[in-house]
């Protein structure tokens, strides 16, 4: 393969391109979804719902997913949340944190802020060993007892939330909580935190990258080092944006904070030193990696979407109707 076919590989499956694509998906159905809520509203022409947004509501779809694992059904009010879910579990057993390293479109703008920092200072600081510790600990207790509350939901109870009008526009409230001026204020600040500190918000507070890092530790894929042809010049363990002492792991990288980003493996000068393999034996190239990622996650969209489990089956005109009543001025679910 020529110089410039694989330079022109590498850029295509760089993780700017990938995340910034997804990142301006998202961004693009967000802007579908306030469209459709206009003109629920009467105030806009037609838009049809776009269905992924159902991934920013992780806490109703977890409730409905544990329950549909427990005999609950299959949601087929909005099914889509369910069907990311399943992706990102997927992904966790297969490609670590392969959800948080290069789809999930929160992570990729503290990623990018992250970016921004080493480039105008350098680096992105590192908090001190104590605090460090202590903060991710106290994540994945967090993660634990979230995903273990979620579990419990009685089945009756996951169910009937799924029927309420609340939860079927919710995607709509939060999309528009985030321009909020409160929440633009935060945006800015975890913009700042993550410039100086790196992604401090997927390291330290996401309780779903904390549950996804966990499962991680158990991924068929994993990046490994081979300490025979290791030169130790440091390049993997600098080039880690999260913070894994690459350089020093025994063979296998099972840090749960590891993404799969591949950029200690695009960075070692030595071709057999570290490298991303499946099982610990069949060797995944780098580039090969977030083709697998995003492949994945296509196929099961796709699949989804042509199975009909994807799409939701509430008719437009009763969102309108509920769009309409005022539910989405409603301060809680409660007041329904
Ligand atoms: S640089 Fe390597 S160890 Fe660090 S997150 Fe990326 S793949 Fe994992
Ligand atoms: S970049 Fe490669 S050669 Fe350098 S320390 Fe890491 S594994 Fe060893």
């Amino acid at each position: 393969m020529s110089m410039r076919s694989s330079r022109i590989i590498d850029v295509a499956t760089s993780r700017l391109v990938v995340r910034g694509g997804f990142l301006l998906f998202f961004v693009w159905i967000c802007v579908r979804l306030l469209g459709f809520a206009a003109w629920a509203r009467g105030v806009g022409g037609y838009v049809p719902r776009p269905e992924a947004v159902a991934g920013i509501l992780p806490v109703g779809h977890y409730t409905s997913f544990f329950a549909w694992l427990r005999g609950g059904g299959w949601d087929a009010l909005l099914p889509a949340g369910l069907v990311i879910i399943l992706g990102a579990l997927a992904l966790s057993l297969l490609f670590k944190r392969g959800f948080c390293g290069w789809i999930c479109p929160l992570g990729s703008i503290w990623e990018f802020a992250g970016v921004l920092g080493r480039k105008l200072l350098g680096r992105n600081l590192r908090p001190p060993h104590w605090l460090d510790i202590t903060a991710r600990t106290l994540r994945y207790l967090m993660a634990g007892s979230i995903v273990f509350w979620l579990a419990s939901v009685p089945i009756d109870s996951a169910i009937a939330f799924r029927t309420l009008p609340y939860m079927w526009v919710a995607d709509i409230k939060i999309i528009e909580g985030f321009m909020t001026p409160v929440f633009l204020g935060a945006w800015l600040l975890g913009f700042v935190l993550s410039m100086l500190f790196g992604s401090v918000w997927c390291r330290y507070a996401c309780p779903l990258g904390g549950w996804y890092g966990a499962i991680g530790t158990m991924s068929v894929c994993a990046v490994e080092r081979d300490e025979a042809t290791c030169i130790h010049c440091s390049k993997c363990t600098k080039a880690c944006h999260a913070f894994v002492d690459v350089e020093r792991v025994k063979r296998r990288v099972a840090a749960p904070e590891c993404d799969g980003c591949m950029d200690c493996v695009r960075v070692c000068p030595v071709p057999t030193a570290l490298q991303a393999k499946a099982l610990g034996r069949i060797r995944v190239p780098y580039q090969v990696w977030p083709l697998l990622v995003v492949g994945l996650w296509l196929v099961l969209y796709a699949g989804a979407k042509m199975t009909g489990h994807w799409d939701t089956t509430i008719p437009d005109a009763t969102f309108k109707q509920v769009i309409s009543s005022g539910v989405l001025e409603q301060r809680t679910p409660g007041g329904l």
